[in-house]
Formats: structure tokens, sequence, C-alpha cells
């Protein structure tokens, strides 16, 4: 009898404990909301990220281009820093997205690859268990748009819908062509391959949509729509342009422009670089209209360093282009203007990442929510306003899963390159910007050094999740395999 009462007690107190728990925890939820609605009312900031596609680290004004003037991208550096070490996690599109919008490196997820357009196959996307910084500023109470290339997934569950996006227009593959009368495939669906996405109509939302004008100056239109739009929040607006990858196509606007420039590939991108400029021009002119300007965040860089030979970008002083890494795959032009907190003509010349992105936003936005995951990337704004010397990172870190090539750079300039697991290369980019002397065998103990560091951190990494693009055959062989009847 007093053992069966004891255990009614304990199970009362067990009851009570939870309830009480509930009761905190639901208390505690409510509170926050009620924190963000009164935050809301206040002046939060506006933040718009501008990403370009297959920009070379020479191809803006405020990085010293001479042929192709930028002055609304401009505009954006000399209200804010300008980043002359700015890097991103990849050397090519989609792995270099996951990065800055996760604001850890995609190698710790296995987004080490450019995924295979497969619009049924639920393995290729951004995984869930990753939070994006459109999922965590949802949380902190923002309103949300994609607009132009996705490459985080095709598949429905990858949706920029389903990632924290309120709402989106544009493409959900690596690419797309720039004519409409070229988007011959109906159904975004309905395309087999990477190639045939690039000819799909495009979406507003989860709807086809009926495009005449030429792409860039789609995405341009429907941005400044999009912050024209009357809102109760704060708004996020992600502005990924898939210019100036290749194909290359421009308007005869555009190319008018430059009658001075004879080579042709280089023409058409400059063209293409320039309508992008507009684009960015109309954004800048609408947040002074709306007298927003001071109170929002922009965000520009290009998602990879330029494919000279494919689109004839120009990565200026930097060795290679994308694909590699050589400062010209990697460092990218790079700039954020942030009226209040970063002092207009600022320039930073140790070395960030487009991980600290997320990371900045996270540290400094007031209400915001606590993210999810670990981030890799620091917050940079201490940095940038001379409150914190030093560089953010002791070392950032680049992999590329098949070819077994790594690269590392420390925070006082020196960078190893790894080719296939074991050619070495050692350089001083302070003194040697162009990388073109190896110092490996001459700094033995350093090279060790580095070495180690890299192990280190891919002790904490994982293997590709999927095929990439180039795998094509193997994926098709293995899904064959998998559809066979089993006897
Ligand atoms: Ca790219």
């Amino acid at each position: 009898m007093i053992r069966s009462s004891m255990i009614f007690k304990k199970k009362l107190a067990f009851l009570l404990g939870g309830l009480l728990l509930l009761f905190l925890s639901t208390a505690w939820t409510f509170n926050r909301k009620e924190k963000i609605a009164q935050l809301n009312k206040e002046e939060r900031p506006n933040i718009i990220f501008i990403l370009t596609d297959d920009q070379g680290y020479g191809d803006v004004g405020f990085n010293g281009c001479k042929d192709i003037p930028t002055p609304n991208i401009d505009r954006i550096a000399k209200n804010g820093v300008i980043f002359t070490s700015g890097y991103v996690s990849y050397s090519v599109c989609a792995p270099s997205r996951a990065g800055l919008i996760t604001g850890r490196y995609q190698d710790r997820f296995g987004y080490s690859r450019n995924p295979l357009y497969r619009p049924f196959d639920e393995n290729i996307g951004l995984p869930l268990s990753e939070q994006t910084l459109s999922e965590f500023l949802k949380l902190s109470g923002y309103h949300n748009m994609a607009i132009g290339k996705w490459h985080l997934g095709v598949h429905e569950k990858f949706h920029p819908m389903n990632r924290g996006f309120h709402e989106f227009f544009g493409f959900l593959g690596g690419g797309h062509r720039y004519f409409p009368e070229e988007y011959d495939i109906k159904n975004p669906d309905s395309a087999k391959n990477e190639g045939q996405s690039y000819r799909t109509k495009l979406v507003r939302n989860n709807k086809l949509v009926e495009e005449n004008e030429y792409l860039t100056d789609a995405l341009s239109r429907e941005a400044v729509s999009f912050i024209g739009k009357k809102k109760d929040k704060p708004f996020f607006l992600y502005l990924a342009y898939n210019a100036p990858h290749s194909p290359l196509q421009a308007t005869q606007k555009y190319l008018d422009r430059f009658p001075n420039i004879q080579n042709n590939k280089r023409k058409t991108y400059a063209a293409m670089v320039s309508a992008v400029d507009d684009g960015v021009g109309l954004l800048l002119d609408k947040l002074e209209e709306l007298k927003i300007a001071d109170n929002t965040i922009i965000i520009f860089l290009s998602d990879n360093g330029g494919p000279i030979e494919d689109n004839g970008s120009n990565n200026g002083p930097l060795r290679g282009g994308k694909s590699s890494f050589w400062e010209g795959g990697i460092r990218v032009p790079f700039a954020i203007s942030w009226p209040g907190k970063i002092k207009p003509g600022t320039r930073y010349d140790n070395p960030v990442i487009s991980l600290d992105i997320f990371a900045t936003l996270a540290s400094n936005i007031s209400g915001a929510a606590q993210p999810k995951n670990m981030l890799d990337g620091k917050d940079i704004l201490p940095y940038v306003q001379g409150k914190r010397s030093g560089s953010p990172h002791d070392y950032l870190f680049w992999r590329h899963y098949d070819q077994k090539n790594y690269a590392l750079l420390d925070h006082s300039g020196v960078k190893q390159v790894i080719l296939k697991d074991s050619v070495i290369h050692l350089f001083d980019l302070k003194t040697d910007l162009a990388e073109k002397k190896n110092i490996a065998s001459d700094d033995r103990k350093t090279t060790e050094q580095l070495k180690a560091e890299i192990k280190k951190w891919e002790a904490n990494t994982l293997p590709p999740l999927f095929y990439g693009l180039n795998q094509e055959e193997q994926y098709n062989k293995e899904q064959k395999e998998k559809s066979k009847p089993k006897n």
C-alpha cells in the first residue's frame, strides 16, 4: 500500500513537472513572438543579397575593371566595404551556393558536387537537416523572396518555398537561356537533364510564367516589384542573377554599349554584366524612392571566379579561374553596404568568406533567432568596423572531393594548394598574389603543419550525398539496376 502511494506521488510529481515545462516553453514561444512583433514595428534592416554567376574578380569597377563600367554595383561598394580578399567556399556554382546559404562548409553535409537535374529524385538537393539563411530569417520575422537561379535541388521538397522563402520567381537548375523565345520546354518537371532545364519556362512560386523580357531584365523587374510591395515585416531578397554565366546571350541595347570591345566573347560578356548593373541601379533607385535605403543591407558577390575561356571574364591579377583552387577560382568581387554600421569607403583586406554572411547577420540583427546548426562563418562586422584587429579566421578550407584537391589559407596570407592529394604548393599571397613561386620545399615545417590542419578539418566532413553533373552515366546505370524487378 505504502509502496503504491509512493509510486502515485512520483507519477504526480512527474506529471506536474511536465506541465510546468510545457507552460514555460509556451510562454517563452509566446514571448518571443511578441518580441518579434514589437521589433517589426521598430526599424529593422531589410536585406538584399545580390549574387552574380561566374563573374570574374576583375570585372567590377571597384576592383579596377576598365572596359566594363559597373557604376551601380560600385555604388554598393562606395556606400560600404570592399573586401579585397573575399572568398567563396567552392569554385563552381552549387556547392558555393550551399555554403553561402547555410553559413557552413558544404562538405559538412555532403553537398560537394554540382547536382544532376532530376526533378523526381529526392536525394539530390540541400539536405533538410541544414538550416538555410532564409529559414533562419523567416523564424526571425522576415518576409523572404528568392529570384533567379536556385541550384539547391529540383525535387519539390527542395523548392525555395519549402526552404524558407515566401515567394519565388526564377528557375530551379544550374542555369538558363536568356531569350524567352528559347524557353521551348514547357514544364520544368519534363526537362530530362541540365541542358534541357536551361530551356524551361520560368516559374512564379509553383506556376509557369509567360515571360517576354530578356532574362536579366525580367529578374531585375521582379526584384524592383518585390521591394515596392507594401509589407508589414522587414524583407530579405535573395537575387541570384545567372548572368554572366554562359550561354553568352545579350540584347542589342546592351551590346551597343561596347563598340570598342573587339573580342566577341568579351563583348557579349560585357553586355551581360552591364544588364546586371542596370538592374542593380533600378533596385538602388527604388530603395531611395521608398526612403528605405538607409535601412537596407546590400550584399554583393559572385558565386565563383570567372571561367576565362568559357565566358570571356577576367580575374584581374589572380591565377586561374572557375573550377580551380587558384585565387581566380575562389576569390570573387565582394562588397557589403550597411548604413549606420559600415562606414562608406571602407576597404577590408584580411580574408573573409561567403560563409560569414549568415553568421554576421545572425549576430547583429536584433531579435534574430538562434541558428540551428554550428556555423563556420564568423561575425565580421567588428573587424570591418575596426573594433577588432587581426583576421576573423585562423584558416579557410576548400576541398574537391572527387579530384582530391585541397586548399587552405591561413590568417597571415599563407596558402597551401594540394592537387590529387600529393602535389603540394605553398604560396605567400602577401608577396605573391599571382601564386607564381611555390615555396613548399623551402618551408617544409609550414607545409606539414598546414597539411595536418586540412586533415583535422576533413575529419568533420561527409562524402558527397549524390552523383555530380559529370557522373550522369554512373547515375543512370545505378537507377536502371534499382528499377530491375527482383527475382
Ligand atoms: Ca557559378
